[in-house]
């Protein structure tokens, strides 16, 4: 590209509000950090992102006596658990889903542990395994060079570095950037908007009518936090959504389901489960929650929607603490105009309308992810290697577990590739060496 037309990308995309965005988290065009990259040389894998998944897979390398560089755009791990969510947040599913391969948690840990033992429990799975990412590292753009068979990333943040590495590991997650949806009026509202990922706790609201929207595990809970702080929330449901109890004749559903599945059929799986929130929540529809036509795994498995782990939410709406709502047609100054026509004042709106993957805006591929959605496009558990040494992990739409399994499989591809290149070097090495013998002094 030409400095002219580079200039005038700029000057377009100065008014593209995904790019306006794009630069809000850190990520800068290439010509903005053209003619200042360090250059670097990595001998082993390069991973981009310190979350879980970027951690199980330095961890599952580091055993397998191979080296890995892990780039992270924020300045500590695990920054989504721990800049992005809500202080009473608890691991959603039981631990022992939720362990990262090769160390567990400490027993005396609850079976869904808070949010900063999660956190604790990261901070020294990093320390134990000697893994140090590099903080502040945004990667911007990688693309595979076929001239010298290399990965080649540029970062900015503290510095702009251009990496070069054999191989590339995608854990940048399926939570990367907040979704807001686009509602008509949006700029009119002169109360507070907030994405669950700025949310921390109700206290803030005490006393103030929120509208929560969305009504995945995120925006229920945050309902609940907000009744618990005497807030007044209404919850907006567009779609149908399962309601399940999060735990079922005395075990997690979660677990429950997963045993389940070894000896019986999804659908009859399902057919229970619902069979059995029925009897413990009775008619969700009754409170304007109505139900899916597919079954809650059926749905996850065709999807990836997440069924509610219900938490305490379900009996607030069910008292009345919580209102339910159809969707938004419009805001204005202090109002929300709902689709059957209601109108009502809100003093605050929440969006807990979830996250986006941001592959496709730094990624330089065709052919493992998807340009639509930023997730591989196999399925399933054929979605973690691609070509030419790049690999994803954490996209599984499988929570940690998916994540685990990923990074065991990568570890293992990579070692099988990472030795063989290394027996050839050795064998190079000794071969010159029988050429230019050396002295035994
Ligand atoms: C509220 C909430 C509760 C959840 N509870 C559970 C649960 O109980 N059990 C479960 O299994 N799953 C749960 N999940 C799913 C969650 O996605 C995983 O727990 C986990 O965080 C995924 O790890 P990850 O490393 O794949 O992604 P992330 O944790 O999102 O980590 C990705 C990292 O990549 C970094 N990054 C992104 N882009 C770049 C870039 N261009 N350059 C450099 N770095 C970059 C990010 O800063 C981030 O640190 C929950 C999710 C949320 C939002």
């Amino acid at each position: 590209m030409d400095y002219c037309s580079e200039r005038e990308t700029e000057g377009k995309q100065a008014h593209d509000p995904l790019f306006i965005a794009m630069k809000n988290c850190g990520y800068k065009s290439r010509s903005l950090t053209r003619n200042k990259n360090r250059k670097e040389w990595i001998e082993g894998p390069v991973i981009v992102g310190a979350g879980p998944s970027g951690l199980a897979t330095a961890a599952c390398l580091k055993e397998k006596g191979i080296p890995s560089v892990i780039l992270e755009r924020s300045n500590c791990i695990a920054s989504l658990w721990q800049l992005k969510t809500y202080d009473r947040l608890h691991l959603h599913l039981p631990k022992q889903f939720c362990e990262l391969p090769l160390m567990g948690f400490p027993p005396d840990f609850p079976t869904y542990p808070t949010k900063q033992q999660f956190v604790q429990y990261l901070e020294d799975y990093a320390d134990r395994f000697g893994i140090r990412p590099r903080f502040n590292e945004t990667v911007d753009r990688a693309e595979f060079d076929s001239r010298i068979g290399m990965w080649k990333l540029i970062t900015s943040g503290g510095s702009s570095t251009e990496y070069t590495c054999r191989w590339l590991i995608v854990a940048t997650g399926e939570n990367a950037e907040a979704v807001v949806p686009q509602i008509e009026g949006i700029q009119e509202f002169q109360g507070a908007i907030r994405h669950t990922s700025l949310y921390k706790s109700g206290e803030e609201f005490r006393g103030k009518k929120v509208l929560v929207v969305g009504c995945g595990n995120s925006g229920m809970e945050v309902c609940l936090d907000l009744c618990n702080h005497d807030a007044a929330p209404s919850l907006c449901v567009r779609d149908s959504v399962h309601i399940l109890p999060r735990e079922m004749l005395g075990k997690s559903t979660f677990g429950l389901s997963m045993w389940l599945l070894k000896w019986f059929p999804l659908r009859l799986v399902d057919r229970f489960l619902l069979i059995v929130s029925w009897l413990m929540l009775g008619d969700t529809s009754r409170f304007g929650l109505d139900r899916p036509r597919l079954g809650p795994l059926e749905l996850k498995n065709l999807s990836g929607k997440t069924p509610v782990l219900d938490v305490g939410t379900l009996a607030k709406i069910k008292g009345g603490d919580i209102k339910v709502r159809p969707s938004i047609k419009r805001l204005k100054r202090h109002t929300v105009e709902f689709v059957d026509g209601r109108i009502e004042n809100f003093d605050a709106i929440i969006l807990a309308t979830g996250y986006k993957s941001n592959v496709p805006y730094w990624l330089k591929e065709n052919d493992m992810f998807s340009k639509e959605d930023g997730f591989p496009m196999k399925p399933f558990p054929n979605g973690w290697k691609g070509r030419n040494g790049l690999y994803a992990v954490g996209f599984t739409k499988k929570g940690l577990l998916g994540a685990s399994i990923d990074a065991k499989r990568i570890a293992q591809d990579i070692e099988r590739c990472y030795k063989h290149e290394a027996n050839n070097h050795n064998a190079n090495n000794a071969f010159s060496l029988s050429l230019f013998p050396q002295s035994n002094s």
